[in-house]
C-alpha cells in the first residue's frame, strides 16, 4: 500500500513550533481521580509558567470504557480549578481535531507508514497480548514479522483480518530520559511488539499518543508512572517516524499509604467526592500541587498559593519522584485557612446553602450565622450539625449548664438566668452591643465572672455544650422573643 507523502508534509507543516506546548489528555471515566487532577495541574503550570499553551485532548479509543457525561465532568472540572485550554474539542486550534475516535483515519495512515518504514509489520495471527506479556512467545520465530511483501498482499487481496504490530529490534537497548527518573535503560528483548492498530482500525492509545502528541506540537508530556515502562516503545516509534522526542515527566502516584495507590474502586475520594464533602477547589488544588512538587529558594517554605502563584514559581525540578501520600488532615488544614482567607461575603455566599439545610427559618440571618462559623469551620459539610440549635432548640441535658472554668452549676445558673431574664426584656433595642452592654454590666453588678453568667445563657440559649459564637452573638441572631423564651424555658427546667 503505496502511502502518500503530501498528506504527511501537510500535516508536518501544521504543527505549531517555537513554544510550549503540554496537554492534558484524560480518558472520559466519569470522575477525575486526584491523581488525575494533579496531572492536569502540573501539566497546566508547565505551560502557564513558561507562557506556552495548554491542550485538552480527549482519548476515548478505548470504546468499552466510554461512560456517558463522562466528558462534561473533564470540562466542568477544569473549568472549577481555572485550568483553561488554550486549544481543545469545545475551543478548536490549529491541530485538531482534539477528540481520538475523531482522529480515526490519521491513525491508520501513520500505521501504515510505519510499515513502509520496516518499523511495525501487519499480523494475520491470533496471538493475543497475554501471549506476548507472558513471555511464552518468541519473537524471533514469529511468522508474521517475516512475512515477505507479497503474502502480505495475498492476505489483505483475501480480506483478511490484520493488526499492525511494533517491530521491536531483537537486540540492543533503548534509552529515554525523564525530567524525574533520569535515564532509564532497557534491554529491547524485555519489549513486546505491541499492537498499534487494532483489527476494528482503531489505534491502540500507545500509538495514538505518539502520533497525537508529535502533530499536536506536544513539547512536556506529562503523565502517571505508569507509563514508563512504554515510553521505550514510544521513543522507539519517534525514532522510526524521525520525529522529536518530547521531554518527559512521569509523575509517581498519588498513594493512600504506604502500600497502595488511591483508588476509587477502594473507596477514596474523587475531586468531585471532595467538593460534595465539604472541601474548596483553591483548597484541593493548593493541596494536590505539593503533593509531589515542592517549590524551591526563597519559598520553599511557603504552603498556601494561588493558582497564580502557582504558576509564577513552577518548576518542573521540584518534581518528586517518591510517592505522595494523601493525607485527609493535612486537606482539612488547607481547607480551613482557604475558609478563614475568604472575605466574609464570599464565606456568607459559599456557606449559606450548608446553613439553611438545618436553619430553616428566615428571620435567623444566615449571614450573621456565617459570620461566627468562618473562624471555625473545617468542611462547609460541617456547617448545618453546628447551626442546627437555630432552627430548634435541642433538648438538652441539664448537666450542661454545670462548667468547672465558669465556675457554674445548676443553682447558679438558675440564679443568673433569674437576673438575665430581666435584664434582657429591658433593652430598649436589641442590637448585638445592647446584648453585649447588658450582660457585661449584670455580671459586674451582680460581682461574678463573666463566664459564669455567660455560660449558663448560652446553654439556655442554645441548648448545646459546643456552639459557633459566645452568648451575645447567639442571643443576638435568636432575636428577643426566641432568646427570651429559651432562657424562660432553662429557668423553668432547673426550678423544677
Ligand atoms: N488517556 C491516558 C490516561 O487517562 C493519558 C495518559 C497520557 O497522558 O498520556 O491515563
Amino acid at each position: 500500500m503505496a502511502v502518500d507523502s503530501r498528506f504527511f508534509d501537510e500535516m508536518e507543516a501544521r504543527i505549531p513550533r517555537g513554544g510550549v506546548r503540554t496537554r492534558f489528555a484524560p480518558s472520559p471515566t466519569g470522575y477525575m481521580h486526584v491523581g488525575n487532577l494533579r496531572t492536569a495541574l502540573y501539566t497546566w503550570l508547565i505551560a502557564r509558567h513558561a507562557g506556552g499553551t495548554f491542550i485538552l485532548r480527549i482519548e476515548d479509543t478505548d470504546q468499552g470504557r466510554l461512560v456517558e457525561g463522562a466528558t462534561d465532568v473533564i470540562y466542568r472540572t477544569m473549568a472549577e480549578c481555572g485550568l483553561t485550554h488554550d486549544e481543545g474539542p469545545d475551543v478548536g486550534g490549529p491541530v485538531g481535531p482534539y477528540i481520538q475516535s475523531e482522529r480515526r483515519d490519521l491513525y491508520g495512515k501513520y500505521a501504515h507508514l510505519l510499515v513502509e518504514k520496516g518499523a511495525a509489520y501487519y499480523c494475520f495471527c491470533e496471538k493475543t497480548e497475554s501471549e506476548e506479556d507472558s513471555g511464552d512467545w518468541d519473537r524471533a520465530a514469529d511468522p508474521c514479522r517475516d512475512l515477505s511483501a507479497a503474502e502480505v498482499e495475498a492476505n489483505l487481496a483475501a480480506g483478511k483480518p490484520y493488526v499492525i504490530r511494533q517491530r521491536i529490534p531483537l537486540d540492543g537497548s533503548t534509552t529515554f530520559h525523564d525530567v524525574s527518573f533520569g535515564d532509564i535503560t532497557v534491554e529491547n528483548k524485555t519489549l513486546d511488539d505491541q499492537v498499534l492498530l487494532k483489527r476494528d482500525g482503531l489505534p491502540t492509545y500507545n500509538f495514538a499518543n505518539v502520533v497525537d502528541d508529535h502533530l499536536m506540537g506536544i513539547t512536556h508530556v506529562v503523565r502517571g508512572s505508569e507509563y514508563l515502562s512504554s515510553a521505550p516503545k514510544y521513543n522507539l516509534l519517534y525514532e522510526a517516524f524521525g520525529w522529536e522526542i518530547p521531554t518527559y515527566v512521569h509523575c509517581s502516584p498519588v498513594m493512600r499509604d504506604q502500600h497502595n495507590k488511591m483508588s476509587k474502586r477502594h473507596g477514596d475520594p474523587s475531586y468531585e467526592d471532595l467538593i460534595a464533602q465539604g472541601y474548596l477547589t483553591g483548597a484541593v488544588l493548593n493541596y494536590v500541587a505539593l503533593l509531589g512538587w515542592a517549590p524551591k529558594g526563597e519559598r520553599s517554605e511557603q504552603e498556601i498559593f494561588s493558582l497564580q502563584e502557582l504558576a509564577d514559581v513552577f518548576d518542573i525540578a521540584g518534581i518528586s519522584k517518591s510517592p505522595a501520600i494523601f493525607d485527609l488532615a493535612k486537606l482539612d488544614h488547607f481547607n480551613a485557612v482557604y475558609l478563614r482567607a475568604l472575605p466574609p461575603e464570599d464565606f456568607a455566599r459559599i456557606a449559606e446553602p450548608y446553613i439553611r439545610q438545618s436553619v430553616k427559618n428566615p428571620a435567623v440571618d444566615a449571614a450573621a450565622v456565617a459570620a461566627l462559623l468562618q473562624a471555625r469551620c473545617e468542611h462547609l459539610t460541617d456547617i448545618p450539625e453546628k447551626v442546627d440549635f437555630f432552627d430548634a432548640l435541642p433538648d438538652y441535658d441539664l448537666a450542661l449548664f454545670t462548667n468547672k472554668k465558669s465556675k457554674t452549676d445548676a443553682d447558679v445558673s438558675k440564679a443568673m438566668l433569674e437576673a438575665a431574664v430581666p435584664a434582657l426584656e429591658a433593652l430598649p433595642e436589641w442590637t448585638q452591643e445592647g446584648v453585649h452592654d447588658a450582660l457585661i454590666g449584670l455580671a459586674e453588678k451582680l460581682g461574678v465572672k463573666n463566664a459564669t453568667l455567660m455560660w449558663p445563657v448560652r446553654i439556655a440559649a442554645a441548648g448545646k455544650q459546643v456552639t459557633p459564637g459566645g452568648a451575645v452573638e447567639i442571643c443576638h441572631i435568636l432575636g428577643r422573643e426566641e432568646t427570651l423564651r429559651r432562657l424562660r424555658l432553662g429557668l423553668e427546667r432547673l426550678s423544677a
